[in-house]
């Protein structure tokens, strides 16, 4: 008799006893028995089953079969056991909404709708379906299967999750990636909340900074802190531009992102170019919802609004591990130039000396004054590979530098009151003082040599 024996009818059909249950719940307490169909179809047979069963019994004159019949038309919303009870000449009872859903898996094309709805606002290939249930509901299952001691079942988040992310899928043609979706679909089924988060988009490239006076970062007004102010002219910040800001603002509109965040291989100072073949960076675009950017179209759109002021070029494509990598980019090697005023005339045999002295030595150098308000204070060491110097009047040379990623040319010439050591200053034995900065070249750890 299927009413005592613990096999998967007898089971089903204790649950519907209890409680009424739609296909897709009575199904999910048996989801891992079988392949290649739906929680739906696993509580459909087994009704279907336990219909021909009860059918079977009623024939016979076997009170349970009715008994059978009945709690599979109330509680399990047969349509099979409603008629042969029907035809039986029996009353048939109200249909009772499902103890674990509430109804809910009969319902989800709208749900689905109203998803695939907001997704049309977006562009991507790629989706993930993340399900969000109360408490309340979810503790009910787990008591539920404790309960019958379920032990081939999996969680109502699990079949919501792949159930509607097949669903999406078959409208939209897209694919379902965990790893790395391009959009998280955020889904609250109880409260039919959708939430679309559309997933960062990274674009690495090179820039050189042409000019002096524009800062890496947006920089904010220090009186207002963003807010804007009269002294700020209300734009809230410090100054008008960045390197940020002109690579970040015409991306933001071509891709309808919210915002940004700059992340370059280390920074030079507001007042030092950046020549050569260019800085790396990673813009990230948060919030886009447009993906797809012919990048060529878009370091020419950057290059045109920015000229005279910055390029960019080598654009392309990252993931977010990229952000990590570019941050240890700040330890290879740069080249930088920098035009050095002495208080007095030096000469020729002082320049060869400085040459010698500042090639192939290791700087030791304690953080800056000028920079001890945002970084630790302690000691660094710095790798000079080669300098070479050109005078251009009596009392200013230009120095190229190749040295270690990381080391402050501008107090490598002053010496910083002691702070770094050898110093231009020190070996000169004479005040000198950086009047322009530009950094050369960032060089890849591929062209190190
Ligand atoms: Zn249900
Ligand atoms: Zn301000």
């Amino acid at each position: 008799m299927v009413t005592t024996t613990m096999d998967i009818l007898g089971k089903a059909l204790r649950m519907l006893k209890d409680k009424p249950l739609c296909d897709s719940c009575l199904g999910r307490q048996f989801a891992f028995l079988g392949y290649r169909m739906e929680n739906r179809d696993r509580g459909k047979a087994i009704k279907d089953l336990l219909a021909m069963e009860g059918h079977r019994l009623a024939l016979q004159r076997d009170s349970e079969g009715l008994r059978i019949l009945r709690i599979l038309a109330e509680n399990g919303g047969s349509s099979i056991a409603s008629e042969i009870l029907r035809k039986l000449g029996q009353a048939v009872g109200e249909r009772r909404r499902c103890f674990l859903c509430e109804g809910l898996f009969e319902e989800l094309s709208s749900l689905v709708d109203k998803a695939v709805k907001l997704l049309s606002e977006y562009e991507y290939d790629t989706f993930l379906v993340g399900i969000r249930i109360p408490v309340e509901i979810e503790e009910r299952e787990d008591e539920f299967r404790a309960k019958y001691e379920i032990e081939y079942g999996e969680s109502m988040r699990n079949e919501l999750s792949r159930v509607i992310g097949k669903m999406i899928r078959e409208i939209t043609g897209k694919k379902a990636d965990y790893m790395k979706p391009e959009i998280v679909i955020l889904i609250n089924p109880f409260t039919e909340e959708v939430e679309i988060q559309s997933n960062s988009l990274y674009i690495m490239g090179r820039y050189r900074k042409l000019v002096r006076g524009i800062p890496q970062s947006k920089w904010l007004c220090g009186r207002c802190r963003g807010r804007g102010c009269q002294f700020c002219n209300w734009t809230g910040k410090k100054y008008p531009e960045s390197v940020e800001e002109l690579i970040a603002n015409p991306i933001l509109e071509m891709t309808l992102g919210e915002d940004s965040s700059f992340h370059g291989a280390g920074r030079e100072d507001i007042d030092a170019r950046m020549l050569g073949s260019g800085r790396p960076f990673i813009i990230e675009i948060k919030r886009p919802k447009r993906r797809k950017l012919d990048l060529s179209e878009v370091e020419r759109v950057i290059n045109e609004r920015a000229r005279g002021k910055i390029e960019v070029s080598d654009l392309k494509f990252v993931d977010r591990r990229a952000v990590v990598k570019i941050k240890d980019m700040e330890a290879t090697q740069k080249i930088y130039r920098v035009i050095v005023e002495f208080e007095r005339e030096i000469g020729d045999d002082e320049i060869e000396r400085l040459r010698e002295l500042l090639t192939d030595i290791t700087v030791h150098q304690r953080t800056p004054r000028r920079v001890l308000h945002r970084r630790a204070d302690l000691i660094r060491e710095k790798h000079i590979y080669e300098t070479n110097i050109k005078r251009i009047s009596p009392n200013r040379i230009e120095m190229i530098i190749r040295c270690q990623g990381g080391l402050y040319v501008k107090e490598l010439v002053t010496g910083d009151e002691g702070r770094t050591d050898p110093s231009v200053s020190k070996i000169i034995g004479a005040e000198a003082r950086p009047l322009e900065l530009d950094v050369l070249e960032v060089l890849d750890k591929t062209e190190e040599k």
